[in-house]
């Protein structure tokens, strides 16, 4: 099957800055643009304006402590929702058929880090033609009684569970620069990144300390060169510029930060 997983960050689906700020035109377009494509793909989206703040303010990732934190799992997970049906309607008014699938449903979480994940349910799914769509999410935990799910910890879970040709990190930015873009008028982009190269520029890239709860940039890219030493090439991409993930199938034109084993 050539299979894609694609991640669209909260960063590109919401305006981090304002609670629920969906930005619905720039979804429409992302959802007519893959109705173009003919490959079939597994999207995963962040939680952005939606999830992060209800997260943090619950402090959810750290685990079950007191009583406080209930409402605001069931709020964080409300909030998903909100933005997973959002998601998923824009792209089945654009005639892709596809489905939401909750995380925590399929998945079982020990502190934080997936122990299994029934991925039979996804598999299936591609096989008939449905696209499944999933997100990071407040999920039960086995050891801590609750956690954030990243939306990056699932697609490398995804990834590597099922046979992808791709995977496609999409954010609010060119790609992997050498500095935050957004802070600093120098930053360079980094074209491309190996297990190899990243050993020697890890230190030397500067990632701003992260208020998100899931990890930043830098929790990104250790991802996906992960995936890339297990022979899984993926792209970061700005996903907020229309034509960017087509050019990325397409493998005829270079854009973003490719990360790939050589
Ligand atoms: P998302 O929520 O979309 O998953 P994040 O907001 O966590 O993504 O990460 C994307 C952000 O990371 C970008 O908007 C950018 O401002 C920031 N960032 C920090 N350091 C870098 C870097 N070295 N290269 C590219 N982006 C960076």
């Amino acid at each position: 099957m050539n299979l894609f997983i694609l991640k669209l960050g909260g960063s590109v689906l919401t305006d981090k800055d304002k609670e629920f700020s969906l930005r619905e035109r720039l979804l429409r377009d992302l959802a007519g643009e893959l109705s173009s494509l003919e490959e079939k793909f597994v999207l995963v989206h962040g939680g952005g304006s939606f999830g992060h703040p209800l997260a943090s303010k619950y402090d959810i990732s750290s685990g079950f402590r007191e009583e406080r934190q209930l409402v605001g799992f069931s709020k964080t997970r409300e909030a998903m929702e909100k933005l997973n049906f959002r998601v998923v309607k824009a792209l089945n008014d654009a005639g892709i058929p596809a489905i939401s699938i909750q995380t925590s449903a399929f998945t079982v979480v020990e502190d934080g880090k997936i122990i299994s994940m029934n991925i039979e349910i996804l598999q299936k799914l591609l096989e008939i033609g449905i696209i499944p769509v999933l997100y990071g999410d407040s999920v039960v935990d086995i050891e801590k009684g609750m956690s954030i799910l990243s939306g990056d910890q699932l697609l490398a879970e995804i990834a590597k569970k099922l046979d992808v040709s791709e995977v496609i990190l999409g954010v609010d930015t060119d790609g992997v620069y050498t500095r935050d873009p957004k802070e600093n008028e120098d930053a360079e982009l980094i074209p491309k990144i190996t297990p190899e190269s990243w050993e020697n520029i890890k230190n030397l890239i500067e990632f701003p300390t992260e208020s998100d709860v899931t990890g930043g940039m830098k929790n990104k890219v250790e991802v996906l060169v992960n995936l890339a030493r297990e022979g899984i090439e993926s792209r970061v991409i700005n996903a907020t510029k229309g034509g960017n993930i087509t050019k990325c199938r397409r493998r005829n034109k270079k854009v973003g930060t490719k990360i790939s084993r050589e």
